[in-house]
């Protein structure tokens, strides 16, 4: 019988992520005054051993011991060959996907959902605080509050809140309490209240919520939690990549293309980060982070300074930014409704390391369901998008007549999602156009900040 699987033993699980910030020259984020802030100003929102991790420059950072055991309970994770796929599409290109779905929540964020919660707990911390899209990181950090006794409060996005309602059970299993956001129990959800009282609400609103629960806590005893963008989580995340490179490795195998859905960036960069290292030394890859045509930050967002949440709590940060008060069209993958771009990401893409692509939500599911029917697993909405473009280099490879190997990431499960799929067979789900104005319009906002240099790395 062929191999479908690729796995690695326990004791093969990497000890080490990889820091890209060893190899990567970055625009620093900025304080209030314009000038580079200092990691001591970042101390009521994170513990300071996470703080030192979003700055660190060294290459290879360890795994605590008490992180690798609650990693055991899923990873490694296994890499997969879509023989199924392939010959759905009638491609000659080998593919593989990385299967991050099979974690207890769900997706690949309890990769950093675990080690941010541990060194917390280290910190003296007692209680996370953290804003959730659709919901998956919401219920990763309950679920690593849980292995680590903490508790846990999520600020979760109206529209996903109503639309996904099993997410939050999930969140209460797993012992974490969620409101929706914009809340009434925040400053900055009453304000955007008075002003919008129909919102859907936004990641960025979300963010200046939970952000402000943190550091409002008179205990001093409660820090925030984010599940993307920041350096700390895509270092994190890299546990994927690293496992995808010695599971290809024991087949002889090397990507051509690797592709991954790209919200804030993070499976993306968990993915692809210990590869960009290999094209930074010279390897030929083509790296592709893929997002909705709806919120189009890579692909059509200047690269800029922006704040990370909409009511400006977060310091400027250099990267693709729609502007922090953008509203992203409803789309269903509510991960990828997100205005900027991890500030890592961002300036791989601004190098040209990394090619971004943007797909409709109508031609994800598409590839999701072929992926369902062929594979058998169902995707998450937001994996749809990675999906569309592998089935799009798939078939190039197929005009092409090439052996292309094509590497994606598998992000999540669409188990909790199928209202989503329910609205693609009615027919109604749609696609969103933005105009050039409607984009113009909201990125006037970071006009009056500094701008990021154009720095190259190689
Ligand atoms: C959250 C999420 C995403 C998007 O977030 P990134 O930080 O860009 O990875 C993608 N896929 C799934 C399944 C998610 O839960």
């Amino acid at each position: 019988m062929k191999t479908k699987k690729v796995f690695l033993t326990e004791d093969e699980m990497p000890r080490q992520w990889y820091n890209v910030l060893a190899d990567i020259k970055m625009n620093p984020p900025l304080g209030p005054d314009g000038n580079p802030i200092s990691p001591d100003m970042l101390a009521p929102v994170f513990p300071m051993n996470l703080i030192e991790q979003e700055v660190s420059t060294e290459r290879w950072i360890d795994i605590p011991q008490e992180v690798l055991e609650v990693y055991n309970i899923w990873r490694p994770s296994p890499l997969v060959r879509a023989y199924n796929l392939e010959r759905a599409l009638g491609t000659p290109a080998r593919i593989y996907f990385k299967n991050e779905s099979v974690s207890p929540p769900g997706s690949h964020k309890p990769n950093t959902a675990v080690p941010q919660v541990y060194y917390n707990k280290v910190f003296g911390i007692k209680k996370m605080t953290t804003e959730t899209g659709a919901g998956q990181w919401g219920s990763a950090l309950s679920f690593a509050c849980a292995q680590f006794g903490m508790e846990c409060k999520v600020y979760m996005v109206r529209i996903s809140f109503d639309q996904k309602p099993y997410r939050k059970s999930m969140m209460q299993a797993w012992g974490g309490t969620c409101v929706a956001s914009p809340s009434t129990e925040t400053k900055a959800g009453r304000d955007i209240l008075e002003k919008f009282p129909d919102t859907p609400g936004s990641l960025g609103i979300a963010i200046s919520e939970a952000i402000e629960a943190a550091i409002s806590d008179e205990t001093g005893k409660t820090r925030y939690s984010l599940g993307s963008v920041l350096n700390h989580v895509m270092l994190h995340q890299t546990i994927i990549g690293l496992e995808a490179k010695k599971q290809l490795a024991k087949i002889n195998e090397y990507p051509d293309v690797i592709i991954g859905c790209a919200g804030g960036g993070s499976n993306f960069a968990g993915l692809t980060f210990p590869f960009v290292l290999d094209k930074i030394n010279g390897r030929n890859i083509d790296i592709y982070p893929v997002e909705p045509e709806a919120c189009p930050t890579l692909t059509r967002a200047p690269f800029v300074y922006d704040h990370g949440d909409t009511a400006r709590y977060t310091p400027l940060l250099a990267m693709h930014s729609l502007g922090h008060a953008f509203m992203p069209p409803p789309v269903h993958a509510g991960g990828l409704r997100y205005h900027g771009m991890a500030p890592t990401v961002s300036q791989l893409a601004s190098e040209g390391i990394i090619t971004p692509k943007a797909v409709t939500q109508v031609d994800a599911f598409k590839a999701g369901i072929l992926m369902a029917r062929s594979e058998g697993i169902i995707p998450a909405p937001e994996t749809n998008h990675a999906l569309a473009c592998v089935v799009q280099e798939a078939l190039k490879a197929k005009e092409e007549g090439k052996e292309k190997v094509i590497l994606f990431n598998f992000s999540g499960h669409g188990l909790i999602d199928l209202g989503s799929y329910d609205k693609y067979f009615s027919g109604s789900l749609q696609n969103y156009e933005l105009s050039d104005s409607d984009l113009l319009e909201s990125e006037k906002i970071f006009e009056s900040f500094p701008k990021p240099q154009l720095l190259k790395s190689r």
